[in-house]
């Protein structure tokens, strides 16, 4: 959008995405993370990743990793942040406490901050008896004005304390990017904890001293932390900064219409992965979870999403995470890909995924693209390669009665339709054993036989059956060719034996 603060910054607008390492990267970091990068990207500004690591005892560095990991997988690069660092730097939270201690120490000294000392028991009673007058709960401000003796006093005991800051008695305006016009009165919050001690700021204060020192000129994020921005703009003024502009992205729901979480399903990055997804289409499907360009189009590269990107085209309401719809964007970006392409992403797939499997080792290139080029028009995602074709790289299937039978077909029908199915090859020639050749010779023999012309399945089903295993497979024609003659011929005598077992 044409925002008139960006045109006139000189060096474009300063984003961020600022997860918290304490669980598993998921959708909607991934889908705020994009959000941010696409607004960077299109309006030439640079993408800020900050690790707000305060929480020490929920953070843990595989979570990092994992943060780190989903957004090289999606291609979201920042130009600032862990690993690339920046001169805005350290970029996470936990290498930050003096910077946070010199704020804190102000506000004190300012009388906009003060210690808290009242304990849970307190708190919990002032709360039961705001409410028993019909006052909205909130910090009752026992410990506002305590004199300076008894805080120094209470400090030297080392009593369980907490930083709060003054609420100003007021409304707080702001006008949101994507919601516009949004108040809050701050009678109702009550005076903010921002510390429990000098040295260990929490999220809303730690976060307003970042994006001013980081010079961050829009916070885009999730409306749930739209709560969270009057506290913020709050401490912003305490402290005499500037105010970034803000952007509060709708929630992401579950078909239920609930908030999405783990109850819906996969909900952390790495899961997709897992499943087969291709980065592009998950991209691609986060681009679409609350916004969309104009037009019918749906299916877009990462380079044409920062083309199209407009923040006013983000919507208000919830926006519901259906895996079909992922299934379909990634079933055709799985189809723009030719079978070079799709035999590099399916290689690392298995390499990551299945370590042990050795079926690029063991099988030749030609081979595996040729299977790629059968299976790929029913691909939806990569783990379906493994599943659908798994029978191309055994040496021997194991095969069930019932399998093989087409509808009431006796074990007696069964073996004479495998047996003419071996005659039928066997007298085909190597040369000649290519798909359009078998299914000519079938279909001949099949017009020439009373029996298979009522019913062609009684000759067709067992005979594929027989070559892949499964309830579904390409025809046996085409199974057959990628076979070969001899292990076509193989599998036929396996199954045959195996029913007369
Ligand atoms: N650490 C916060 C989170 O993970 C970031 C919130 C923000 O973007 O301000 O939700």
């Amino acid at each position: 959008m044409d925002d008139p603060k960006i045109s006139q910054s000189l060096f474009g607008p300063r984003v961020r995405l600022a997860p918290s390492p304490t669980g598993w990267f998921h959708v909607g970091n991934a889908r705020t993370g994009l959000f941010n990068y696409l607004f960077a990207r299109k309006n030439g500004g640079k993408f800020i990743l900050r690790i707000e690591d305060t929480d020490k005892e929920r953070s843990e560095k595989k979570y990092e990793k994992n943060i780190l990991d989903g957004l090289k997988w999606l291609g979201i690069e920042w130009d600032e942040g862990p690993e690339t660092q920046g001169s805005f730097g350290p970029y996470h939270q936990s290498e930050r406490t003096e910077i946070y201690k010199k704020y804190l120490e102000q506000l004190l000294k300012e009388g906009k901050a003060y210690y808290c000392f009242c304990t849970p028991e307190e708190l919990e009673a002032q709360k039961a008896d705001m409410i028993a007058r019909g006052l909205p709960p909130k910090y009752s401000e026992k410990c506002r004005d305590l004199p300076e003796s008894v805080i120094k006093k209470n400090l030297a005991e080392k009593k369980p304390a907490v930083i709060r800051i003054k609420m100003p008695n007021k409304v707080i305006k702001f006008t949101d990017l994507i919601r516009g016009e949004v108040e809050f009165d701050l009678n109702l919050i009550g005076d903010t904890v921002i510390a429990k001690s000098l040295i260990e700021p929490l999220y809303n204060f730690a976060v307003v001293i970042d994006d001013y020192l980081m010079k961050i000129t829009h916070v885009i994020r999730g409306e749930d932390h739209i709560s969270n921005t009057p506290k913020q703009i709050t401490i912003q003024e305490l402290l005499g900064l500037p105010m970034p502009n803000y952007a509060h992205l709708p929630m992401i729901l579950g078909p239920d219409r609930s908030k999405l979480s783990s109850r819906h399903g996969a909900v952390s990055l790495i899961d997709y992965q897992k499943k087969g997804y291709l980065p592009e289409a998950l991209v691609n499907f986060l681009a679409f979870l609350g916004w969309h360009p104009i037009g019918d189009r749906e299916i877009y590269s990462m380079e044409e999403l920062i083309e199209l990107f407009d923040l006013g085209r983000v919507q208000k309401g919830g926006a519901v995470f259906n895996i079909k719809r992922l299934d379909w964007f990634n079933a055709q970006h799985l189809k723009s890909l030719n079978t070079d392409q799709l035999f590099d992403k399916i290689g690392e797939y298995i390499k990551n995924f299945y370590p042990d499997s050795k079926i690029i080792e063991d099988n030749s290139p030609e081979y595996i693209k040729k299977i790629i080029e059968l299976e790929a028009p029913r691909l939806t995602k990569l783990s379906e390669f493994i599943d659908f074709s798994d029978f191309f790289f055994k040496e021997n299937l194991v095969y069930s009665k019932e399998l093989l039978k087409w509808k009431s077909m006796a074990d007696k029908e069964i073996i004479v339709s495998l047996n003419d199915c071996l005659n039928i090859l066997k007298d085909i020639s190597e040369k000649d054993f290519n798909r359009i050749n078998i299914q000519i010779k079938f279909y001949n023999f099949i017009t020439e036989s009373d029996n298979y012309q009522k019913d062609k399945g009684k000759l067709l089903w067992p005979m594929r059956v027989a070559l892949s295993g499964k309830k579904a497979s390409p025809s046996p024609f085409e199974i057959a060719e990628i076979l070969g003659k001899k292990k076509t011929i193989l599998r036929i005598e396996q199954a045959l034996n195996q029913i007369k077992t």
